[in-house]
């Protein structure tokens, strides 16, 4: 049993190790609105998500980060 044990241990690890290597693939190539997003955004991003709040979506669909759920926009330079 201590093999199987051994085996069953060493293929999650595995898994978890395509699991990140797919994250990190897929996160790349996203460009991310400069500034800092809300805290709601954050949350459901370190969930693999994306915020579904209303404003965060019409924020972000516009390159901005939420400003109503405390997220920061870098001033605009004109
Ligand atoms: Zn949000
Ligand atoms: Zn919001």
């Amino acid at each position: 049993m201590k093999l199987f044990r051994a085996l069953v241990v060493s293929l999650s690890a595995a898994v978890f190790a395509v699991g990140v290597v797919f994250a990190a693939e897929n996160a790349a190539p996203k460009a991310k609105p400069e500034g800092n997003p809300g805290k709601c955004c954050v949350k459901a991003e370190s969930a693999g998500k994306t915020c579904d709040h209303k404003c965060c979506v019409e924020a972000n669909a516009a390159g901005k980060n939420c400003e109503k759920c405390g997220g920061a926009n870098p001033a605009k330079k004109a």
